[in-house]
């Protein structure tokens, strides 16, 4: 339904994935009158080409992977192999019961879900298959793809993407991962399960180099050990076919082989041809940009999610959305603190950390301000249990708050819950070490760490 000359929405959103779903359900909840265009399928990346299937595919891993060692544990188990249509039927089982509950949760907050590709025609306004859909306010929520490089084409077959990835038919013999990011290293992991034998090429000096350098060696170390092969600190130079597959070349001339290769280096905004700076909103490198409450250049236009330059996460498209809601709505939301967002790695040694590293924190507070504790997973019963390895890193300023929490291991991610209560509630570490963890489990290793932290270590050494 456009509206007609009497009807304009309070709230009209372009983009129908994590920021501009979010924001729709929030703003209808609060009593405005919404309007949701999406061109492709509700959800968006996150539900149909991210963070779900991505998942997915590494619990598939991960069963692969249990199959395989059931005799370190005393159980017959053997892995015959993988068979892709099983994994994508179960994939897209997850997937497609998710979309129908999301269809059915807009549908019955009253959202105005409009399928088609939208135009921002004014401040506004946006058209849609010729319609107009007037609003007080309009958000745009347009998101993300993925990126390549100059003169590297993704053919959809042997030099692919992420989306590609999550599609493909078979399980590849070969792979080189370009980009030890998160996506990388995240397929990377899957693949390696799967058989697939993988070689990550990172130009930066670490994978996931975002992370606490800790976090980062950790993961080479443990990636290693299962088979993985990694080469950091040389820049890509170009992308060759060869007989049955592609080469890749660095800057030092070294040369990778594979079946197929995965172009993981980032994913860059959608805001072109759109009329965004048309109608003044100010972008830069792609990007909208926005003030701490998600305003952008034009009064009436706010933005969120991978639209705009921060963490490219759907929990931050979520909260982003949300704050918009609640400030057009007249609530008086507070900005985010960035850097009390969690992060999650699923790979496996899963990687997880809120706060900051320990080179931030350096920066920010001083070198002699800042205290660090590692505490080794090996003094934890359960991570012995699961046969895992990694560490806690905590980062404190001296005398106050944790600052920083890092987490490599198996579990690991389920345990930023209380990670970030840590951080977000600047917690002294003598006031976690007061919390009672119950034993044995993974969340154990952070009171551990933190009774190490003030002075009263118990499975660890002094
Ligand atoms: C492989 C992968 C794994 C990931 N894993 C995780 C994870 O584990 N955890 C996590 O937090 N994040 C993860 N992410 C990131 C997460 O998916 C994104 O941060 C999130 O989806 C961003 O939400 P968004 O609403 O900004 O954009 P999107 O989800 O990209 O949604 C934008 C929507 O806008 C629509 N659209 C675009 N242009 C128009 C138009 N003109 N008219 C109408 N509609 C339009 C698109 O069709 C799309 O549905 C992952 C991403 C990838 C690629």
């Amino acid at each position: 339904m456009a509206n007609d000359a009497s009807t304009v929405f309070d709230l009209v959103i372009l983009g129908g994935g994590s920021g501009g779903y979010a924001a729709a359900l929030r703003a209808a909840q609060l009593g405005l009158d919404v309007a949701l265009i999406e061109k492709d399928k509700l959800g968006g990346t996150c539900l149909h080409r991210g963070c779900i299937p991505t998942k997915a595919l590494l619990h598939a891993g991960e069963v692969a992977d249990s199959a395989r060692e059931g005799a370190e544990f005393g159980v017959k188990t053997s892995f015959e192999g993988i068979e892709m249509a099983g994994v994508h039927k179960y994939k897209d089982g997850v997937v497609s019961g998710l979309h129908k509950g999301l269809q059915g949760l807009v549908a019955s907050r009253k959202v105005t879900y409009v399928e088609g590709s939208g135009y921002l025609s004014s401040p506004t306004s946006v058209d849609v298959n010729g319609q107009r859909f007037e609003g007080r306010h309009i958000l745009l929520a347009t998101g993300s793809v993925p990126k390549s490089l100059p003169g590297l084409e993704i053919d959809g077959d042997r030099i692919i993407s992420s989306d590609h990835a999550l599609q493909l038919d078979r399980v590849p013999k070969s792979a080189v991962v370009l980009g030890g990011g998160v996506i990388g290293v995240e397929f990377a992991s899957a693949w390696t399960s799967f058989g697939t034998e993988v070689t990550v090429v990172e130009g930066l000096k670490h994978l996931v180099p975002a992370e606490d350098e800790n976090s980062s060696k950790l993961l080479e170390r443990a990636f290693r050990k299962r088979g993985i092969k990694s080469n950091l600190g040389t820049f890509f130079e170009r992308a060759e076919y060869t007989q049955d597959g592609v080469k890749v070349v660095l800057a030092d001339g070294k040369e990778f082989e594979a079946e197929v290769l995965l172009v993981a280096i980032g994913r860059g905004p959608v805001s072109q041809g759109l009329g965004y700076e048309e109608a003044g909103v100010a972008i830069d490198r792609g990007f909208v940009q926005v003030d701490e409450y998600c305003r952008t250049s034009v009064p009436t236009v706010s933005a969120v999610g991978d639209l705009i330059p921060t963490l490219q996460l759907a929990h931050v498209g979520f909260a982003e959305g949300i704050l918009v809601a609640e400030r057009l709505a007249g609530l008086n939301p507070v900005p985010i603190d960035y850097d009390g967002v969690p992060r999650v790695t699923y790979c496996n040694p899963e990687v997880a950390s809120v706060g900051l590293s320990e080179e931030k924190a350096k920066e920010r507070y001083g070198a002699d301000k800042v205290v660090t504790l590692k505490y080794n997973l090996a003094g934890n019963g359960r991570s012995k249990i699961l046969k895992t390895t990694g560490e806690v890193k905590l980062v404190q300023v001296r005398d106050g708050a944790v600052v920083g929490v890092h987490m490599v291991g198996d579990r690991m991610g389920e345990q930023v819950g209380e990670a970030q209560l840590i951080y977000n509630w600047e917690a002294l570490p003598s006031e976690v070490a007061q919390l009672i963890h119950a034993h044995p489990t993974q969340t154990e290793t952070l009171g551990e760490a933190h009774l190490a932290l003030a002075g009263k270590p118990l499975h660890s050494h002094d």
